[in-house]
């Protein structure tokens, strides 16, 4: 709690209760979750909080950077509290979004630097697959 007070400060935001709110599930998960499930999320400690408000927290916080946009494709929203520069796969099935780790990609933006007249700044890459569990379920159904 005191961290996101110190943090805010440092935006210059202002702590509302709905900004910390959401802010601070983002941080309790991985899951990048949308605005429609940070809302249900919510419901039973804000029962006052509407789908509006909690699209106008992520709003701010993805304006000073504290939250990244992850547009998935097919203006599918996800939300992710863990700013730094990391890939994410999403599964075609179900939906889900994880992060991934422990793959080098540092060198990315220096590779494509060589191959084009930019200096590359940042990247966002996305993998799309099929996880576990969705993969589990097909296996599942073929032998049946
Ligand atoms: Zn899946
Ligand atoms: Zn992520």
């Amino acid at each position: 709690m005191d961290s996101i007070t110190s943090i805010f400060r440092e935006k210059k935001l202002k702590l509302t209760p709905q900004r910390i709110a959401v802010y601070k599930y983002l941080q309790s998960t991985k899951e990048h979750p949308s605005a429609e499930i940070i809302y249900k999320a919510l419901q039973e400690d804000y029962p006052t909080m509407s789908l509006a408000t909690v699209y106008k927290a992520l709003k701010t916080l993805v304006e000073v950077n504290l939250v990244i946009e992850l547009n998935v494709g097919e203006g599918n929203f996800r939300y992710d509290s863990n700013i730094s520069s990391h890939p994410h796969i999403q599964c075609i099935s179900c939906g889900r979004v994880d992060d991934i780790e422990n793959v080098p990609f540092s060198d990315l933006n220096m590779r494509v630097t060589e191959f084009t007249d930019y200096e590359v700044l940042t990247n966002r890459v996305y993998f799309y697959g099929l996880c576990k569990c969705c993969r589990d379920k097909v296996n599942t159904l073929k032998t049946k």
